[in-house]
């Protein structure tokens, strides 16, 4: 469908902004999505092409292409539904987050290749709230106060937004502080542009006395292709702990058989299943959700059909909590 380019900065520069050229790359006829257009001022469309190139041609509710697409769903109001469901609008330090005792996690960059039509941050004021460089010294010095925390946590935005020499950098400063053990990078960006994973990059954690985590965010087996296997490679030769968190959504993932032939495809390229979690409360993101009544029979069919080990941990973040709620539905 697509010559890629061989750098991702050079993919990324080429994302796709406007959901008419998006439907039109995909042959899909844009007169009766014109109501949808309207919904980028509430969150800008943004898709790079190498996810576009897993979507199916002609086909509306291709489960990769609603996740992605504006909806004039998101200007209905649903009672619950705000902008901030988990109130992280409030940091310790701007782009620091510190809600769990023994993680912190900072917000490398604002912003992400992709914008998920459902995420729970996009809301999220990145102005005010990422990390620059002028403040590394100042987290740094947090980390050393507050020697309860082994594990610092890589998000966004998307971590992986900032340049390997950037990543290296901010590594090697953590790197200086004894008790943290592990760094954990929450990343969509190698799924939507694989061209991300970077010899650079591979090396800069190999070299790392830190174990590297990378939790990916897939929500569908089709978004797994042949060209992110082979990326992946380069990480699980270089035994980097691969593992998923999805979210679960309505009629894009919400089904057993979909569940299960995502989780089987994702230990078929080595990583996997971590967490589902149910939806945020996020305003603009209510025709996503499924109340938990409705969802018993998905979580019982999963652990009927999957090893444990390929069974994800189904989660709910709430305001406040000290870590994510388990959910078992009965
Ligand atoms: S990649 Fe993650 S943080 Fe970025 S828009 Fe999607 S869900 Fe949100």
């Amino acid at each position: 469908m697509f010559e890629y380019e061989s750098s991702w900065q050079k993919e990324l520069a080429k994302t796709i902004t406007d959901p008419k050229v998006l439907l039109t790359l995909l042959d899909i006829n844009t007169e009766q999505s014109e109501g949808d257009f309207a919904a980028r001022q509430l969150f800008p469309v943004r898709v790079p092409r190498p996810f576009i190139a897993k979507m199916e041609k002609g086909n509306i509710n291709d489960p990769l292409l609603k996740q992605v697409m504006a909806s004039a769903l998101e200007f209905e109001e649903k009672a619950g539904f705000v902008a901030d469901p988990l109130a992280e609008h409030e940091s310790v330090l701007p782009g620091v987050l510190h809600k769990y005792k023994s993680r912190v996690l900072l917000m490398v960059k604002t912003g992400c290749a992709v914008n998920c039509r459902y995420c729970f941050r996009r809301h999220f004021p990145y102005q005010e709230n990422s990390l620059n460089k002028q403040n590394w010294p100042k987290v740094i010095t947090y980390l050393q106060n507050n020697p309860d925390i082994n594990e610092v946590v890589l998000s966004g935005g998307d971590p992986l937004m900032a340049s390997d020499k950037h990543l290296s950098e901010l590594i090697a400063l953590i790197e200086t502080v004894d008790h943290i053990k592990r760094i954990r990078f929450h990343t969509r960006l190698p799924v939507v542009i694989p061209q991300r994973i970077t010899s650079e990059l591979t090396q800069t954690l190999l070299n790392s006395r830190l174990k590297t985590i990378m939790v990916l965010h897939i929500n569908h087996a089709n978004e797994i292709d042949e060209l992110l296997a082979q990326y992946l490679s380069k990480w699980r030769n270089h035994k980097i702990t691969l593992l998923n968190q999805s979210v679960l959504l309505k009629g894009i993932n919400d089904s057993v058989e979909t569940l299960v032939e995502l989780s089987e495809r994702l230990f078929e390229v080595g990583i996997l299943p971590y967490y589902i979690h149910l939806l945020d409360k996020v305003a603009g993101a209510a025709h996503f959700y499924r109340a938990d009544e409705e969802l018993v029979s998905i979580q019982q069919g999963l652990l009927a059909e999957l090893p444990g080990f390929l069974v994800p941990k189904w989660a709910r973040e709430e305001a406040g909590l000290l870590s994510k709620s388990p959910v078992v539905l009965s």
